[in-house]
């Protein structure tokens, strides 16, 4: 029995105890500097997430064929092909697809080379991932050999599944993955699970496009739509419902007037970004970091007196 079978027997086993069977928007997993091994997780028609480190992995392996959405860092990409290959009786992978640029979403790529027949991602991020915006670019990488602007979609066994740009949010390259059948969404970065996020300005990241973003997703799906979350919280579901879309907008929204209502009352930048304590109403995001160029408070204060970053 191999490590990832005996881990998805593991899996299965405490998601029975759990009695989260059969309840796919309650699936729990857990991700952290301590969530080292590979572990597959099911949530509904085929489809699926994978943990290990980096940003979540989602997949779908059907009679038709086999999908991967984001690739974490090459060892990980790597256990995450093994389980995929005893699922599906070693198809291959008919399409990797990126939700967006960073490394820890796409690192994993090169894992895939001579594997992957198709590699899909919005143009921006097929950009970024060749010369990432503030970061040297890698030395080696698989690139996505298929880029839109505003959707793509493919039809494999009886999935069909949509990629979709929503406008400039965590980066300018962000795509939702949508599983149609079997109604799952894959957000990539556009959701961190009550978390303090990353906000790439560098590559085009905006907050108030962030909001919209999230709310036209919301829009475009169902309430029984089950979104895969590209990080969490500690001990907190890396799946969920559109109930943590909205919250996560909610926080956003807090953030900006919590800035500007500091920045009204005559506060210096120095001021504001030495905050810590929790946003009031969001505290389980927990306390404020340093500042920095992606730090969301950093990035708020930017937006709120400077405005948008300029078009890339
Ligand atoms: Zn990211």
């Amino acid at each position: 029995m191999s490590l990832s079978r005996r881990d998805f027997l593991t899996t299965s086993a405490a998601a029975a105890v759990l009695g989260t069977l059969g309840r796919p928007g309650l699936a729990r997993a857990w991700q952290g500097p301590q969530a080292a091994q590979p572990v597959f997780t099911p949530i509904r028609g085929n489809v699926g997430f994978f943990t290990m480190r980096g940003g979540t992995i989602g997949y779908l392996v059907n009679a038709g064929g086999v999908a991967v959405v984001d690739s974490q860092f090459p060892p990980e990409a790597t256990a995450c092909l093994t389980g995929l290959n005893e699922r599906s009786g070693n198809r291959g992978v008919d399409l990797l697809i990126n939700t967006h640029h960073h490394g820890d979403h796409s690192g994993g790529n090169i894992s895939f080379r001579g594997v992957a027949r198709k590699v899909v991602a919005h143009a921006k991020a097929a950009e970024h991932m060749r010369q990432p915006p503030g970061a040297q670019p890698p030395a080696d990488q698989l690139y996505p050999d298929t880029t839109f602007t505003d959707t793509w979609s493919a039809d494999l066994g009886d999935e069909r599944i949509v990629a979709r740009h929503y406008g400039r949010a965590h980066t300018s390259g962000d795509a939702v993955i949508t599983f149609e059948r079997a109604n799952v969404a894959h957000m990539g970065d556009l959701m961190f699970n009550q978390r303090h996020p990353v906000v790439d300005r560098a590559a085009g990241a905006t907050i108030r496009g962030w909001m919209s973003v999230l709310e036209q997703t919301v829009k475009q799906h169902s309430a029984d739509t089950v979104y895969i979350f590209g990080h969490a919280n500690t001990g907190l579901p890396v799946t969920g419902d559109r109930a943590a879309l909205t919250t996560f907008r909610d926080y956003f929204g807090a953030l900006l007037v919590f800035v500007e209502a500091q920045h009204k009352a005559g506060k210096s930048r120095d001021e504001i970004l030495a905050m810590r304590d929790p946003l009031k109403g969001f505290e389980s995001f927990g306390r404020f970091g340093n500042p920095g160029p992606r730090d969301a408070l950093t990035c708020a204060y930017e937006e709120v007196v400077i405005g948008g970053p300029s078009e890339l």
